[in-house]
């Protein structure tokens, strides 16, 4: 690739960012021109103040970012537009957890089969017509229909200069009918993602390693959408002393408190091993 890569972090404002927050945000910053992007699509859980917690602890850790910063609850008509795109290789479905929970369990229970999106869709409502889609309809995508449509066998990414190559069978069996459209969202974070990365030229993805197998997702998306696959990088989650993956719940880890102990941004760095 030429030139410098063009990168992002892209969180989503529902609680305070925590070290591995500023892990995400640092080593993209560490890689490229450096974009930040508000993933704001769940209403719901979404606040004001948690985005204007997020710049003011970036800029405190001293990154800086192009303006005005995309922001996901702006970009409805783009997905809109990618999920008309799509609409052929897509069905409404109108099954609940429990629904899906049981079409899995027969005849036997035991673990469910589950992917980067939870459980794997068992094609209930596959042969459903997009005309008759109801207002708490989610919209799938009939991930077999997409491979055939695309005349692929697999799919792949390079993350760090590796090749990570899925096939058709694996993500079927893996990941299956992705949802695209969400009850009262209009998107997923799936969709958002792939469609925003294009418009924002990123050519380097960096973000948690917890977000993998999301991945092949995306690329599928991108084939359909005729957008380029940038370069990934997933990097290393910050866990707390247990060993546990921080959440936005873990205040006691937000940037703010250890600014408000006195920490300094070198220190933050330091307490990422960065
Ligand atoms: N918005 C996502 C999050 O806060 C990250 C999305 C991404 O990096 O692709 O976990």
């Amino acid at each position: 690739m030429a030139g410098r890569p063009v990168t992002r972090f892209a969180p989503s404002p529902t609680g305070l960012l925590h070290l591995g927050h500023a892990f995400s945000a640092l080593t993209a910053a560490a890689q490229g021109d450096f974009h930040l992007r508000i993933e704001d699509i769940d209403r719901d859980r979404c606040r004001p103040e948690y985005e204007a917690a997020i710049f003011k602890d970036l800029a405190w850790l001293g990154l800086d970012w192009p303006r005005p910063v995309m922001r996901q609850s702006d970009r409805m008509p783009a997905y809109q537009d990618a999920l008309a795109r799509l609409a052929p290789l897509t069905y409404p479905c109108r099954c609940r957890r429990g629904d899906i929970r049981a079409a899995l369990s027969a005849p036997q229970e035991g673990a469910l089969p589950a992917g980067p999106d939870g459980l794997i869709y068992p094609g209930t409502c596959r042969h459903r017509d997009l005309r008759d889609a109801g207002p708490d309809d989610v919209i799938r995508l009939d991930a077999g229909r997409a491979f055939d449509a695309l005349g692929l066998d697999s799919i792949g990414f390079t993350d760090q200069g590796r090749s990570h190559i899925l096939t058709r069978q694996q993500f079927l069996a893996g990941i299956g009918d992705v949802v695209l459209s969400r009850r009262g969202m209009g998107t997923s974070y799936h969709l958002a993602v792939v469609v925003d990365d294009a418009a924002q030229g990123i050519t380097l993805v960096t973000r948690g390693m917890d977000l993998f197998a999301s991945t092949h997702i995306h690329v599928l998306l991108q084939h359909l959408l005729d957008l380029p696959t940038p370069a990934y990088l997933h990097h290393r989650l910050i866990r707390d002393t247990a060993g546990r993956r921080l959440a936005k719940r873990d205040d006691a880890r937000a940037i703010r408190q250890y600014r408000s102990d006195g920490a300094s941004p070198d220190d933050i760095r330091r307490m990422v091993g960065l």
